[in-house]
């Protein structure tokens, strides 16, 4: 097989930024990355020498106590925020010297975020929701309407693009915030605890939406304190004190399709919220 005609030919991004980005590079690189937060005279360190790749397609699984540094972490690898030291590649962009407005674009562009809490504009309908982040992609209103159209549907709510959060259960909720999320088709998806509001039985609907998504092949890290979604993961991390302690492939990794069936059969009668 020719591997150069390949990279060409499966490019997904437009515009990489020159002699940085392949096909075969990894869409996450740190190596010994650091931080520390200033607190008057105290200094937490926060994350002490973290080095991880993330690959294009994975699907990882990032764990650890309260305070291991989850969340530090995936601030910095969603460019929310700089490492103190230590380097950090995303699809190829060293992140550390990018100004601020710099950091702001490859965000808009490359990351999508979805949170426990789903941070939707309550009012707003779902399309309007799923709208704002193309406000930057200098589309036009209809081109823009349609992409967060599709991104819905692809999310099970082309049925409700005209409803509104707060009209909305938890799990389409979230479901809003995942398509807002992949509107801008980015390069990976991060989710700090996407289920961490939702019930088991909706927190496997939305894991089934997620391993979906990523067998289309999109990038996600998931941060969980509950094995049983990190089950639907193909890759452990475990976090403790700043560092990674756990770095494994998940050799029995869950399919929530089949839960959910499984789920459908036995307890027909059971009320969905
Ligand atoms: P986790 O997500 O695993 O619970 P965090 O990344 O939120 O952990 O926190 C790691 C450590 O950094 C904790 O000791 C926390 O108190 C501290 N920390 C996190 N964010 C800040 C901040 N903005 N300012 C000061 N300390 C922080
Ligand atoms: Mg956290």
């Amino acid at each position: 097989m020719d591997t150069q005609e390949n990279i060409q030919l499966s490019a997904a991004d437009p515009t990489p930024v020159a002699g940085f980005w392949s096909e075969e590079q990894p869409v996450i690189v740190a190596a010994n990355v650091k931080k520390s937060y200033h607190l008057g005279q105290t200094v937490v360190r926060a994350l002490r020498g973290v080095s991880l790749e993330v690959h294009r397609g994975e699907f990882v699984a990032v764990m650890g106590p309260s305070g291991s540094g989850k969340s530090t972490f995936m601030n910095l690898i969603g460019c929310l925020d700089r490492p103190s030291s230590g380097t950090y590649l995303l699809d190829g962009i060293p992140v550390r010297e990018m100004s601020s407005d710099q950091l702001a674009a490859v965000r808009n562009r490359k990351i999508g975020f979805v949170f426990q809490s789903f941070n939707l504009l309550p009012r707003a309908s779902a399309l309007s929701n799923v709208m704002l982040p193309l406000v930057y992609a200098g589309l036009s209103l209809k081109a823009r309407r349609s992409r967060a159209r599709r991104a819905l549907e692809a999310v099970g709510l082309g049925s409700r693009l005209h409803h509104k959060p707060v009209e909305m259960s938890g799990g389409q909720q979230q479901r809003v915030a995942i398509a807002r999320a992949l509107v801008n088709r980015p390069a990976i998806l991060l989710a700090d605890e996407p289920t961490g509001n939702l019930d088991s039985r909706t927190s496997v609907e939305i894991m089934a939406i997620l391993q979906e998504l990523n067998e289309h092949g999109l990038t996600i890290v998931l941060v969980t304190h509950e094995p049983d979604i990190a089950a639907y993961c193909k890759r452990h991390v475990i976090f403790r004190d700043g560092i990674v302690v756990q770095d494994s492939p998940n050799p029995t990794q869950r399919f929530a399709s089949d839960q959910l069936a499984a789920q459908h059969s036995a307890l027909d009668q059971e009320v969905h919220q």
